[in-house]
């Protein structure tokens, strides 16, 4: 039976770094999987105009084709000013795309980010995806996203993951995607570098004995 996926992502490249290898592995067992990007991304950045608009988005429909996505939605909420919109900009749009997608299974934020868009989004999707009678939600899971993750307070809450996705035969498509967001990209001991992604998956990965994993924490799961 093939299920319908969704990944709720503040920025594009969350999508991919967070999730990419579980996203590919539901579109090779015949899942659809869609998108939705809350923030556009670049508004936050000094100086940023159209060409950087344009040049995102020529990268994020890049990662779409590599990893298999069927659609991908932007809501263009302003970047890293989630917070300065009323929580219910950013709930209703959700709750009109998670009503017609009618997902089984979710992919978001964690909600201990350094990032504030990373947080508002979490929020955010755990409020749309109410467990309301009917609704289709089955699993919400929540991913990490290196250079927000890792970065935050000690005071926030901890990524302790709980649910791991083996993505042995994904790990190269991932690493394409990531190489189509080249320009969020950074180079080595940076964090956020193709090399930290890798070693991360592996990490993961050998925690569960397998070559690669994603590692997610599990926010709801019904069975
Ligand atoms: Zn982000």
């Amino acid at each position: 039976m093939s299920n319908s996926v969704l990944a709720v992502a503040a920025h594009a490249d969350d999508e991919a770094l967070g999730c990419g290898g579980s996203l590919a592995k539901h579109v090779a067992a015949g899942d659809k999987v869609h998108v939705i990007f809350v923030a556009d991304g670049v508004t936050s950045r000094g100086g940023a105009g159209q060409d950087d608009l344009v040049r995102r988005q020529q990268a994020t429909e890049k990662a779409r084709q590599i990893l298999g996505i069927s659609t991908m939605t932007f809501l263009d909420l302003p970047d890293n000013r989630l917070d300065s919109l009323p929580r219910l900009d950013i709930v209703q749009p959700l709750e009109t795309l998670i009503g017609k997608l009618q997902p089984e299974i979710i992919y978001t934020h964690h909600y201990g980010d350094l990032n504030v868009d990373h947080r508002l989004v979490h929020q955010a999707v755990m409020t749309a995806c109410r467990p309301l009678p009917g609704s289709t939600v089955r699993e919400i899971l929540a991913f990490e996203v290196m250079s927000s993750t890792e970065w935050s307070s000690p005071g926030l809450a901890p990524f302790l993951p709980n649910f791991f996705v083996d993505i042995s035969a994904q790990m190269e498509i991932k690493m394409q995607a990531l190489q189509a967001y080249a320009l969020e990209m950074r180079v080595p001991p940076h964090s956020r570098s193709a090399e930290h992604v890798r070693c991360l998956a592996k990490h993961h990965g050998y925690c569960v004995g397998v070559d690669a994993a994603e590692a997610f924490m599990a926010m709801r799961v019904l069975r």
